[in-house]
């Protein structure tokens, strides 16, 4: 469609055309049922197979194993931030965190209201632009779970799958809301994985949590209902009104990346179009990628000129040429494009094209 522009925002983001194009099919009468998705009774037939279709496609994309539960929550990842220690602190009432950005940070602040969270390291003082080099020897073994963000959306680093810390028995936890199904993560290593679905799964609204079945059941007391987990997973997800709507929207995204070739494929593309444009960047006269080689995120990439007037420039002028939303985090200025799952590789080309104009005027 020629009316869409390539869009880099770090979400709500690009979904793909075609399952947009599904659901605008499918928008006045889903499957026969003479209505849309958004009018349906949770309790339907018809709904109820939307609902178990998703976990399937997303069990089988991300091999997770049967004796996990995987949850369709609301409230965000910044709800998780609180159920995470409501639910797991039920010991020591104490969890290690690495804090490798704002949204670690902002997790291991909300454990402090229910316990304490111990930042065993940090890279705050350079600017958040490595992931920590962790050394298992230090890790503390009085603490309930351990937590980390595999990707950390506004500095644009990763924890590589062979990088995620061997925590042996402690649980692991994983804020994986910006790099979930971007490339293959081996699920045994984690206890829980926790994401919002506006960047690699579907629109706003839903959170998408898979946790091994020994955890639940055990929250504080002071637990609200609704932040326990056993409450959703004894009923499936439907104990009430799940946002219907956008985990409809995520299963058409799980069919769409099955019907890529799944994770494999999709890594594989990731890793093509993340790898083009830190190329460029790397050999580039005018722009700079401030992140450690081994820890740069293939979902999220910064960018800078050096000068805040130019980068201003280059996101005014980019978005006039169709390809929008590059500033970077408020919080870092700069540039950043996001180029989640369905970020055709035309629109990092069409990126990269314009940057070598950009520089070429800007030497
Ligand atoms: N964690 C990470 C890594 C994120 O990128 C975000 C959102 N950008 C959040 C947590 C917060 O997610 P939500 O807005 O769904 O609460």
């Amino acid at each position: 469609n020629n009316d869409r522009v390539f869009n880099f925002s770090a979400g709500p983001s690009v979904l793909p055309e075609e399952v947009l194009s599904i659901a605008a099919k499918e928008m006045l009468n889903y499957n026969n049922s003479g209505m849309s998705v958004m009018e349906m009774s949770h309790r339907s037939k018809v709904y109820e197979s939307i609902i178990s279709d998703a976990e399937k496609h997303l069990r089988s994309l991300m091999n997770i194993p049967d004796h996990y539960k995987v949850l369709f929550l609301q409230g965000g990842a910044s709800t998780q931030f609180a159920m995470v220690p409501l639910n797991l602190f039920t010991k020591y009432k104490r969890a290690s965190y690495i804090d490798t950005g704002s949204w670690a940070s902002k997790a291991a602040k909300e454990a402090n209201k229910y316990g304490e969270a111990v930042v065993i390291a940090s890279s705050k003082e350079d600017n958040y632009s490595h992931i920590p080099k962790l050394d298992p020897s230090i890790f503390p073994k009085d603490v309930d779970y351990f937590h980390i963000t595999t990707n950390n959306t506004i500095y644009g680093t990763r924890y590589t799958p062979e990088n995620i810390p061997d925590t042996g028995s402690t649980p692991l936890i994983g804020d994986m809301s910006s790099n979930i199904l971007s490339e293959y993560y081996d699920i045994n290593k984690f206890s829980l994985i926790y994401a919002g679905a506006q960047k690699n799964m579907g629109p706003a609204g839903v959170t998408i949590v898979i946790i091994k079945e020994e955890l639940i059941g055990h929250a504080m007391d002071i637990t609200p209902t609704m932040l326990d987990y056993k409450t959703h997973a004894d009923n499936d997800s439907l104990y009430n009104t799940p946002p219907c709507y956008s985990i409809y929207m995520c299963k058409l995204v799980f069919e769409w990346l099955i019907k890529q070739g799944g994770l494999a494929a999709i890594e594989e593309k990731n890793k093509y179009k993340a790898n083009l444009l830190y190329s460029y960047i790397d050999n580039s006269t005018l722009f700079k990628n401030p992140v450690a080689v081994e820890d740069r995120s293939l979902m999220n990439i910064t960018f800078i000129t050096g000068n805040q007037e130019l980068d201003a420039s280059f996101v005014k002028e980019a978005a006039q040429k169709g390809l929008v939303n590059l500033k970077g985090h408020r919080s870092v200025g700069g540039m950043r494009a996001s180029i989640y799952n369905a970020m055709p590789v035309e629109g990092v080309e069409k990126l990269i094209a314009f940057m070598k104009e950009f520089e070429a005027k800007h030497k």
